[in-house]
């Protein structure tokens, strides 16, 4: 199984998106929701959680942390808050919390937000070329522009979850807007990990 770490600006959308990407995982019921806006805050799908065991555990807090703290700039900071700590973070990530509110027969669940999808074609073609793989930027989770590039973030949502997910991965590939991945199968599995390979001949190019 390929090692995937996280990139210290990756959102945490991204991570799990790559990471399932690479492992053949199609499922993405809890990272996009039905109208294809990431769902906030992040959650594994069920049956994934051993894919998370060969990452770094203080990654995987990190990037929740980012990500949270990033999506709270846009709200009422009092709405979200941390109100149950890193701990119970990482069982919500897991759907521990879950478990645990039927065991003790409480039906408390967390409260969801869309978050729109939105990329800097520029940005991932820089790392696509430094990487050898494109992937989603935390501070794109709020802002607008791209501070990097000076341009406005493209807004990917194709009205469904299925049709976004493709885009976004067509994105992340350097190839939005392109329909030859028709199927979802031309697009190479490297585009969506550190292609040692590439990064040694931009180092070479340097
Ligand atoms: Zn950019």
């Amino acid at each position: 199984m390929s090692l995937v770490s996280i990139e210290d600006d990756e959102s945490i959308f991204s991570f799990i998106y790559r990471l399932y990407l690479l492992n053949g995982v199609k499922k993405f019921d809890h990272l996009v929701n039905l109208k294809g806006f990431f769902i906030f805050p992040a959650r594994v799908e069920f049956g994934t959680e051993y894919l998370f065991k060969k990452v770094n555990e203080s990654q995987i807090l990190q990037a929740l942390e980012d990500s949270n703290r990033i999506i709270n700039q846009g709200f009422d900071v009092n709405t979200f808050n941390h109100p149950f700590g890193l701990i119970e973070e990482l069982k919500d990530f897991y759907h521990l919390s879950e478990k645990q509110d039927i065991v003790f027969g409480r039906l408390v669940s967390r409260e969801r937000y869309s978050v729109v999808i939105k990329v800097c074609l520029d940005c991932i073609a820089d790392s696509l070329k430094t990487n050898g793989f494109g992937y989603h930027k935390l501070e794109w989770l709020f802002e607008k522009k791209c501070h990097k590039h000076k341009k406005p973030l493209i807004i990917i949502n194709e009205g469904t979850r299925m049709r976004t997910v493709k885009q976004l991965k067509l994105a992340l590939a350097g190839k939005y807007g392109s329909d030859e991945d028709s199927n979802g199968q031309k697009i190479d599995h490297l585009f969506y990990t550190r292609n040692l390979a590439s990064k040694k001949k931009a180092a070479e190019l340097s």
